[in-house]
């Protein structure tokens, strides 16, 4: 363990990579040997520990039985036309896995321990101090994976503010995020010369826009009908002339049918008009104050 750690300890942040790219080492034993060790990006950046071992250091050595030391969870998925290290370790016959830390990415964590459990390979965790070694020399990557499921996990150039050098929100303002993580455009503020507040962006989605127009439409409907509903009457004549033309430029363009007019129908508008408001930057109580 001492040794994978070790060995860790070479691993650079990988170049043009604006996230923090994990240190990982790993040791191969057989028959009480160590036979290879290896750090990620040891050959060129990128290649993870267990495949520089074992596809590169140890090719076609038998390795059934062996046991693998890797100070992070093997990964379980790679880009197109890479094999996971995972696989690699159960292709290969590993005995045992030492595992340094659980990967803290989501996507990762637990999964690689229990993919090679299906492969009735014997698991372990590293115990102390090493797996504290570990999370150590690792902080960077671990603290881009805060463990709080309610919190929209971002990556660090997710959140790089602004987000690019010059790239600019509909008012010809920097885009960035705030510090809640919302995309907003940093407009001057007029009463504070100097100072800027932030717009929220969210998304600006044509397909958002169109869905969104298509609700209102409805939901004005709903409205208008409930107006004429209460009234008794339609007014189609004078001040009432502009909303029945509406009413019917409205049915035509989606068919009566579709319009729905129960509280259930109009509750149903409304909810999914309000999302959608606010997706596209209102706040909940304006949403829909149209
Ligand atoms: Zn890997």
């Amino acid at each position: 363990m001492t040794r994978a750690v070790d060995a860790s300890r070479n691993c650079v942040q990988e170049p043009g990579k604006t996230d923090p790219t994990p240190s990982v080492g790993a040791v191969v034993v057989k028959d009480d040997e160590i036979i290879a060790v290896s750090y990620r990006g040891e050959d060129g950046p990128g290649d993870h520990a267990e495949f520089i071992a074992l596809e590169k250091k140890l090719k076609g050595v038998d390795l059934k039985g062996a046991t693998i030391y890797t100070t992070l969870e093997p990964c379980t998925n790679r880009g197109p036309n890479k094999t996971p290290c995972v696989e690699w370790i159960i292709e290969r016959e590993f005995a045992t896995v030492y595992i340094g830390s659980l990967d803290p990415n989501p996507d990762v964590r637990g999964l690689g321990q229990l993919k090679l459990r299906r492969a009735k390979i014997e698991t372990h965790l590293f115990p102390q101090p090493w797996m504290g070694q570990v999370e150590e020399l690792n902080k960077s990557f671990f603290d881009l994976f805060p463990l709080d499921d309610n919190k929209i996990q971002r990556t660090a150039s997710e959140k790089t503010d602004p987000v690019e050098p010059g790239l600019e929100g509909p008012n010809g303002y920097p885009i960035g995020y705030d510090d809640e993580g919302n995309k907003v455009e940093w407009l001057p503020d007029e009463e504070n010369p100097g100072e800027v507040w932030a717009m929220i962006l969210r998304r600006a989605d044509p397909a958002i826009h169109k869905e969104y127009n298509e609700l209102w439409d409805k939901v004005w409907w709903n409205r208008h009908m409930v107006y004429s509903h209460d009234k008794g009457r339609e007014e189609c004549t004078g001040t009432g002339k502009l909303g029945c033309e509406g009413a019917a430029r409205v049915e035509k363009k989606y068919g009566r049918e579709n319009l729905g007019w129960s509280d259930i129908d109009w509750g149903l508008l409304q909810g999914r008009m309000s999302a959608l408001s606010w997706v596209m930057g209102s706040e909940w109580n304006e949403s829909l104050d149209t």
